[in-house]
C-alpha cells in the first residue's frame, strides 16, 4: 500500500520534470540560430608528438588538414596534441566584428592562432584574464572584422587527461551577446536558488541546532560552488584565484565533499538505519570512499591522480545514486513521508548526474540541454529538500503536541486525567478569588457499575465510560473542565458556576445518563450515576478540599439511594438563600 498523498507528490515531481525540461529546452533555443557559415578542419597527423606551432601557422602543413562537419565536437586526446583550423566561408560583412566561440572544453586550455598576428592566446574557463565583455559560458576570442574567406585561424587543443569535446562555432558579436545574456539569466536563477536555499538552511540551522540541518548545509554548500564552478561564475568571484589555478581539482573536491554529506542527510532524513539498516550500512559505508576522494583531489599531485580520479569519483556516484535510490524508494514504500520528499529531489538530479557522469566516462559531448537540465535538477532539488525540512520540521512539533497531549488525557474517554485536573483546577481556584466569581465542583460515580462490568464484560464497560464521558461533555461549557478521577469516576470542574447553576448542569447530567440507552444484544442497559456537588465557600478552599467536599456529597448520594445528585452541607445555605 503506497503512504497518503502519493498523487501530490506525483503532481509535484511532474512539475519539476516539466520546469526541468522547460530549461533545457530554453537553453537550446539560446543556442540554435542561422551561424556564419565557416570550414572546420582537423590536422591528420601520425601518431608521435603534435606539429609544432611554426609548422601549422605558417601554413606548411595545409595539405594535411582533413574538412570536418562543422558541429562536430572534437575530443581532446590524453596523449597528443591536436590541431584544428577554421576558416570563413565568405568575407565577413557584417556589421559588428566575429567572434569565434568555443564549447565543451570544460577544464582544458585551448590557444588560439589569430590573424591579423597569429600570437598564441590561451583560452579557459578558469583564467583570470579572460574578455570581460563575455560570461563565462564560452570561451570567446574576436576576430578582425575583415576577416576573409579561407583566412585560417588555428586552434591547438593541449593532450589532457580531462574528457572533454571541442564544439566551434563563429557568430557575430552583437548576436553573441544576446545569447550569452540568456545564459546568465538562466545561470543566475540557477544558482539564486541555490543560495536561497543555503541561506535557509542556514537559518534554520542556526536556529534549531540539528544535526540534519548541518548535514543539508554540508550537502547543498558544496553543491552550490560545484554550480558556480561548472558555470565558470566562480572564477569571476574576488579571492578565487587559488580555485582558478586548481582548476578541475575544485570541481573534484566540491562533489567529493557534497557526497558524504548528502548520504548522512538521506540516513537521517528518511530514517533509512531503521527503514532499511543493510542498505543503510552500506550507504554509510559509502561516505569514506567520498571523503578519501576530497583527500586525493586536495593533496595529491596532479601527476598521480588525474587518471582516476574523475573516472573512480563518477563511479562512485553512479554506485552510490542507485542504492540510495533503492534504500529510498524502499523507505517510502513502508510509509516514509520524508523518503516520498527525497525521491522526488533526487530521481531528475540522480539520473541527469549518472547521464553526465556516463558520457564523461564515455568521452561524449554533453548537449546543451543536459548541461543546463543538470544544474537546473541541482537547484530544484534543493528546493524540493528545503520545503521537505519544513514539513518535516512541522511534523515533529505536531507528534510533540501529541505526546503533550497524550500526557494530559485519559485513553480511553478522552477526558483529562488526574494531574491535568489538579493544575487546572489550581488555576480556575487563583482566577475565581481574584475576579471574586464563584466555582462548582462535581464528582460523579456510576451506580453498580462492577455489576455492569460483571454481566457484560470489560468492554461493554469501555463502551459505557466513553459514552457517559460523552453525555457529560455535551452539557459543559467551553471552559468547563471535565477529568477522570480513575474506574468510573468523574469530575467536573465549573468555573463562574454558582451551585444553583451547578445543581442544574448536574441534574441534567444524571438525566442524560440515565437515558443514555446502551443496548448489549438488543437489550438496554441499566445505567444511573450519582453526583456530589461541592462550591467555593471560603477564599483559602484548596483544590482537596474542594474534591473531598464534594466526594462527601457523592458518598450521601450513594447512601440515599443513588441515581440522584446531593449538594455538601455548606451549600445548602448558599442556594436556599
Ligand atoms: P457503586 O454504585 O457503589 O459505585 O458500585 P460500583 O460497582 O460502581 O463501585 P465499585 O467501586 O465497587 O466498582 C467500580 C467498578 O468499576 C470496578 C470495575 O469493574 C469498574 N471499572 C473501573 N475502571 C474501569 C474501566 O476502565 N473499564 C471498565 N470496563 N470497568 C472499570
Ligand atoms: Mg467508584
Ligand atoms: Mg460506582
Amino acid at each position: 500500500m503506497a503512504p497518503q498523498g502519493v498523487r501530490v507528490r506525483t503532481t509535484r515531481f511532474a512539475i519539476m520534470a516539466v520546469l526541468t525540461l522547460l530549461a533545457g529546452v530554453l537553453a537550446e533555443a539560446a543556442f540554435a540560430h542561422a551561424a556564419p557559415a565557416f570550414r572546420l578542419a582537423l590536422l591528420a597527423d601520425a601518431a608521435g608528438p603534435a606539429a609544432a606551432p611554426q609548422a601549422v601557422v605558417s601554413g606548411a602543413r595545409a595539405a594535411d588538414f582533413r574538412a570536418l562537419a562543422t558541429d562536430a565536437a572534437v575530443p581532446f586526446s590524453r596523449s597528443t596534441g591536436r590541431w584544428l583550423r577554421v576558416a570563413l566561408a565568405s568575407d565577413w560583412s557584417a556589421a559588428s566584428p566575429p567572434l569565434l566561440v568555443l564549447r565543451g572544453a570544460r577544464f582544458n586550455t585551448v590557444e588560439v592562432y589569430a590573424p591579423p598576428d597569429y600570437r598564441p592566446v590561451p583560452l579557459a574557463l578558469t583564467r583570470p584574464a579572460s574578455d570581460p565583455r563575455f560570461s563565462r559560458g564560452s570561451l570567446v576570442r574576436e576576430l578582425p572584422a575583415d576577416l576573409r574567406a579561407g583566412q585560417p585561424i588555428y586552434l591547438y587543443l593541449p593532450p589532457s587527461p580531462n574528457p572533454a569535446r571541442l564544439s566551434v562555432a563563429v557568430d557575430a558579436l552583437t548576436h553573441y551577446l544576446v545569447r550569452d545574456l540568456r545564459h546568465v539569466r538562466l545561470i543566475a536563477l540557477l544558482t539564486s536558488v541555490q543560495f536561497t536555499m543555503v541561506l535557509v538552511g542556514l537559518t534554520l540551522w542556526a536556529a534549531l541546532r540539528e544535526r540534519l540541518y548541518g548535514y543539508f548545509l554540508g550537502y547543498i554548500t558544496p553543491q552550490m560552488v560545484y554550480l558556480l564552478i561548472v558555470s565558470g561564475e566562480l572564477y569571476e568571484l574576488p579571492g578565487t584565484d587559488l580555485a582558478g589555478r586548481i582548476g578541475i581539482r575544485a570541481l573534484w573536491i566540491a562533489a567529493a565533499v557534497s557526497a558524504p554529506f548528502a548520504l548522512s542527510f538521506i540516513l537521517a532524513f528518511c530514517d533509512l538505519r531503521r527503514m532499511t539498516p543493510r542498505l543503510a550500512r552500506l550507504l554509510a559505508a559509502l561516505r569514506w570512499p567520498f571523503a578519501l576522494l576530497a583527500l586525493t583531489a586536495a593533496l595529491l599531485p596532479m601527476a598521480w591522480i588525474q587518471r582516476w580520479q574523475a573516472d573512480a569519483g563518477n563511479a562512485l556516484f553512479v554506485l552510490s545514486s542507485l542504492t540510495a535510490i533503492v534504500a529510498v524508494a524502499l523507505a517510502w514504500r513502508r510509509g516514509s513521508v520524508e523518503a516520498g520528499v527525497f525521491l522526488l529531489a533526487w530521481i531528475p538530479q540522480s539520473v541527469l548526474t549518472a547521464l553526465v557522469a556516463a558520457l564523461l566516462v564515455l568521452r561524449q559531448p554533453l548537449p546543451a540541454w543536459l548541461e543546463y537540465g543538470h544544474l537546473a535538477t541541482l537547484a530544484f532539488s534543493s528546493l524540493v529538500l528545503t520545503v521537505g525540512l519544513g514539513l518535516s520540521t512541522l511534523r515533529a512539533r505536531r507528534e510533540r503536541d501529541q505526546a503533550h497531549r497524550l500526557a494530559e488525557h485519559d485513553a480511553l474517554t478522552g477526558a483529562y486525567n488526574r494531574r491535568a485536573l489538579l493544575a487546572r483546577l489550581a488555576a480556575a481556584l487563583i482566577d475565581a478569588r481574584q475576579s471574586a466569581q464563584p466555582l462548582s465542583l462535581l464528582f460523579l460515580d456510576l451506580d453498580h457499575f462492577k455489576d455492569v462490568n460483571d454481566r457484560y464484560g470489560h468492554l461493554v464497560g469501555d463502551a459505557c465510560l466513553k459514552a457517559v464521558a460523552e453525555a457529560i461533555t455535551a452539557q459543559l461549557r467551553a471552559g468547563d473542565t471535565l477529568a477522570r478521577w480513575g474506574g468510573e469516576e468523574f469530575v467536573v470542574v465549573l468555573p463562574d458556576a454558582r451551585p444553583d447553576v451547578a445543581v442544574a448542569i448536574g441534574e441534567r447530567i444524571r438525566r442524560q445518563v440515565a437515558a443514555l440507552g446502551v443496548r448489549v444484544d438488543d437489550v438496554p442497559l441499566e445505567l444511573t450515576i450519582s453526583i456530589g456537588v461541592a462550591g467555593l465557600v471560603r477564599g483559602d478552599d484548596s483544590p482537596e478540599q474542594l474534591i473531598q467536599r464534594a466526594d462527601a456529597a457523592l458518598y450521601r448520594a450513594k447512601a440515599d439511594g443513588r441515581n440522584r445528585l446531593v449538594l455538601h452541607p455548606s451549600l445548602v445555605a448558599m442556594v436556599a438563600a
